[in-house]
């Protein structure tokens, strides 16, 4: 089962207990099922397997709470294996993540959310950049180089603070090392004063599109059998956050499909029908029918990672809702 544990600090990932219960209602062999995710590209708990599982063992994932957890590309995301990319691909090979290569069949659990660098997060992203190792993840993030516009910018010192590359220097204002930066987009969320830009039309269509590449090449390799997104806790930003912003709608329920695709609009289209949660820092910018994710990301095409997605094959934007409970 692939999962995010989440970042130290984080609380908004899906539960342990959230994660047995699907196991349950499943019924598998528990001998068979081991849980799993990949190292991420910057320092901190999740960077090598020994930190990161005892990380998901404080958050409650592991022997016994649950099935083991075990890091699927290696000691520090070099446990890849190469998979040709089919023609018209941006790279030749995708590099994934050995475990997942391996696995008799893959069920994705994922929490369902915003995201700095592709307005959402959900079944698709979980796939294209959960199970890539780290260079897989690297080659994915390298079209996106943050610039800062120095007349904006105050030299607080956030942006180097909270850089887990430690690629900004701050002098009259904040310079961004084009070398270290891995990508991450941290610093982009972190501005008060919104001084960090990467020319999203240009760069960051590129990176999703290399994501869903991944993902689509994760799909047809891994055998991924079930995909379920929890709507639960709904926040701006992804679980590899430090810490976790209030909900801005209230929880919506958990879905399932054997398709990533129809899941994820599926998944989209219930959050945009929902009313914002009362008292959430989009309570008066957004309601029924509106796109809540733009009001973070104003310049993301939520639609985007969906029609690559379509177009890769992976599956259809069609689909019905058959609610069960
Ligand atoms: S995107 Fe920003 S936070 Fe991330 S490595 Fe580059 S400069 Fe640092
Ligand atoms: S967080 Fe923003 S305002 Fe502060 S130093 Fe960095 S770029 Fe400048």
């Amino acid at each position: 089962m692939n999962i995010h544990p989440g970042e130290a600090g984080n609380t908004s990932y899906v539960s342990a207990e959230d994660v047995n219960r699907i196991i349950n209602a499943l019924n598998f062999p528990a001998d068979r099922i081991f849980l799993t995710d990949t190292t991420v590209l910057y320092p901190g708990r999740r960077m090598s397997a020994p930190d990161y599982i005892r990380l998901a063992a404080e958050h409650g994932f592991g022997i016994p709470a649950t099935p083991p957890f075990i890091v699927a590309d290696g000691l520090h995301g070099e446990n890849e294996t190469l998979i040709e990319m089919p023609d018209g691909y941006d790279s030749p090979v995708a590099h994934l993540a050995s475990i997942i290569c391996s696995a008799d069949a893959m069920i994705v659990i994922s929490h369902f959310k915003g995201h700095l660098l592709t307005g959402f997060g959900g079944a698709i992203k979980h796939l294209g950049m959960g199970c890539a190792s780290r260079a897989g993840k690297l080659y994915q993030h390298s079209s996106v180089k943050p610039q800062v516009k120095s007349d904006s910018c105050t030299a607080c010192g956030i942006c180097s603070d909270n850089c887990p590359s430690n690629a900004i220097t701050i002098e009259t204002f904040a310079i961004i090392n084009t070398e270290p930066c891995t990508g991450c987009g941290e610093c982009l969320g972190r501005c008060p004063e919104r001084a960090i830009m990467v020319s999203w039309n240009q760069e960051i269509s590129t990176f999703i599109r290399r994501m869903v590449e991944y993902a689509s090449v994760v799909a047809k390799t891994a055998n991924p059998v079930l995909y379920v997104n929890f709507i639960t806790a709904v926040v701006p930003d992804c679980d590899c956050m430090h810490d976790t912003y209030p909900p801005f709608v209230d929880d919506i329920g958990i879905l399932a499909s054997t398709d990533p695709v129809a899941l994820d609009k599926a998944s989209l289209d219930l959050v945009t029908s929902a009313p914002s949660a009362a008292n959430s820092p989009i309570a008066e910018k957004a309601d029924v029918g509106d796109d809540k994710f733009k009001v973070f990301r104003p310049d993301i095409d939520d639609e985007l990672q969906l029609s690559f997605a379509e177009s890769f094959g992976m599956g259809s934007m069609k689909y019905e809702l058959i609610r069960i409970l």
